[in-house]
């Protein structure tokens, strides 16, 4: 069965084609650009070359069409017919109280997620015009949607409601959400297949860091807290987001720099954190660069990302009264060797024991970077958000099919 994953951002559509009997990528591209001067779609066959083309691609109907001609094209393509597609999988960011896993997309269910557009205003209005101009391009098609926010519908009330007024929560489901539950899935999912082990008897926990960053407690494979919020603001310190501060901040830097409360909103959102504090880079590779060249903003910048991680290591641990795996993935936890070492050089008192070899060794595949006889296991584990998805979207159209 041929499954196509569709992220589709507010001017990017991203995707890729699976054959689900060996969950094989025959294709995989993304239009950039999209409603903007010169649009660039970069599309690539499994074992042909790379093809970029700028276009005028004026939107995402517009975008799916140009998928639709590059997946079918003669020469650069993959597919005798679009016929060939049985359905399509799209990420939708914020599925609300609604969405406690995937689901096939019918008219109530677009109706939902329209009505949860307040949720996620910058994110789910554009997911709902990739599914639309599915609509319009391949009116014969299934679609299947997959949110970022599903995996987290198991945590419990004293994790995911605030303490504050709960009329906030019954009138305007003011709560946490959490955001990355595809990737703390997949990789919860890979980490216990690789340590032979099942998920029910685990406490796990996943900490997904790239530039946007956040960790899961996963018990039994069930999230149980995340450290993003209601929005994906709160938590971990991040590339440009400020994680975890006193709420008491944003009116009292209103009031001092003469700010409105968008100023404050995007100052949080896009020029705090690892970009602030270094005032170099939002980029770790950067940052760690600078800091073993001596610069004392990037040592900063990184103690402090790398102590904020382990305070939530340590809270999740007592959290679930234990831990048995920690998993890092994401672009900083497959990747930055200085990261890991410095989280879990701490972290000794829990029963984590790095090897340090073993943390040195670049690979794409899942592996342990603890010692054989830690407590702890501690893994590095490639996220894959795309395959979950095109998994789910695969068992739910063979279910309903
Ligand atoms: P992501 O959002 O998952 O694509 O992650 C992007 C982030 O991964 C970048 O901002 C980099 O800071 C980080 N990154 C990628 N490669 C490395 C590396 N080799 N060392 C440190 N950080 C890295």
């Amino acid at each position: 069965m041929i499954i196509l994953v569709m992220n589709a951002g507010s001017s990017s559509l991203k995707y890729q084609l699976y054959n689900m009997s060996n969950e094989a990528v025959l294709a995989h591209g993304s239009v950039e650009r999209i409603g903007m001067d010169s649009s660039i779609v970069t599309h690539e066959t499994s074992g042909k070359p790379e093809v970029r083309v700028v276009s005028e691609i004026l939107d995402h109907n517009a975008a799916v069409k140009k998928v639709s001609e590059m997946l079918t094209h003669r020469e650069h393509g993959v597919l005798s017919s679009l016929d060939e597609i049985k359905a399509v999988g799209h990420r939708v960011v914020h599925g609300g109280e609604s969405f406690k896993q995937s689901t096939l997309v019918t008219p109530e269910v677009k109706e939902e997620i329209r009505r949860l557009f307040d949720l996620a205003p910058l994110h789910n209005p554009p997911a709902m015009m990739g599914i639309t101009a599915v609509e319009t391009n391949m009116p014969t098609i299934s679609q299947v949607v997959v949110f970022d926010t599903a995996f987290h519908q198991t945590m419990p009330q004293e994790t995911f409601l605030y303490p504050i007024p709960m009329v906030l929560y019954r009138r305007h489901k003011i709560r946490r959400y959490g955001f990355h539950g595809t990737s703390h899935n997949y990789v919860s999912q890979q980490a216990a297949i690789k340590l032979g082990r099942s998920l029910d008897s685990l406490k796990m926990i996943t900490c997904h860091i790239g530039n946007g960053a956040s960790c899961a407690a996963i018990v039994n494979g069930r999230s149980y807290d995340t450290s993003m919020g209601l929005t994906p603001l709160e938590g971990l310190m991040m590339g440009t987001r400020s994680g975890d501060l006193d709420p008491a901040i944003v009116p009292f830097t209103m009031n001092k720099e003469e700010l409105t409360l968008n100023e404050v909103n995007s100052m949080l959102n896009k020029h705090s954190g690892l970009q602030a504090i270094s005032g170099i880079s939002s980029d770790m590779r950067e940052i760690t660069e600078s800091m073993n060249e001596g610069d004392k903003q990037a040592k900063l910048a990184f103690d402090m990302y790398t102590y904020r991680l382990r305070k939530y290591i340590g809270a999740y641990t007592a959290g679930m009264n234990g831990l048995d795996v920690l998993v890092f993935t994401a672009g900083i936890g497959e990747n930055s060797v200085a990261v890991r070492k410095a989280v879990c050089e701490n972290l000794t008192f829990l029963g984590v024991q790095l090897d340090e070899e073993r943390n040195e060794v670049r690979s794409r595949e899942a592996r342990l970077i603890s010692t054989d006889d830690s407590r702890v296991s501690v893994m590095v584990v490639p996220t894959n958000e795309e395959l979950l998805i095109a998994r789910d979207t695969y068992q739910l159209v063979k279910q309903f099919a």
